[in-house]
């Protein structure tokens, strides 16, 4: 679906499906960052109130992991977005000669 991280191929390699149609947009890194964003707070959270740990292991685990987590996420988060939007017939999925 893919031809690049998050640049979706004009068209699917095997059935030709267009797939250039999709406004996922602003979409996906949303979602990447709500999921992030609920998953570091419960560690933060479960950190402080069972370890005790310090300020600076916050630093040394919550920033990276703030980081890697939706580079991560993203492609899939992307790709279910557009399959979404290519299920639902949404800006012209579904209105090609193939239908
Ligand atoms: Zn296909």
């Amino acid at each position: 679906m893919f031809r690049a991280y998050l640049k979706v191929a004009e068209e699917c390699d095997v059935c030709g499906e267009p797939l250039n149609l999709h406004r996922a947009d602003d979409f996906p890194p949303y979602i990447a960052i709500m999921i992030v964003g609920h998953l570091l707070v419960g560690l933060m959270l479960h950190l402080d109130m069972v370890w005790h740990v310090g300020p600076l292991t916050y630093l040394y685990t919550m920033v990276p992991l703030g980081v890697i987590l939706p580079i991560l996420m993203l492609p899939s988060i992307k790709g279910a977005i557009v399959g979404l939007q290519w299920a639902n017939h949404m800006y012209g999925f579904g209105t090609g000669q193939r239908d």
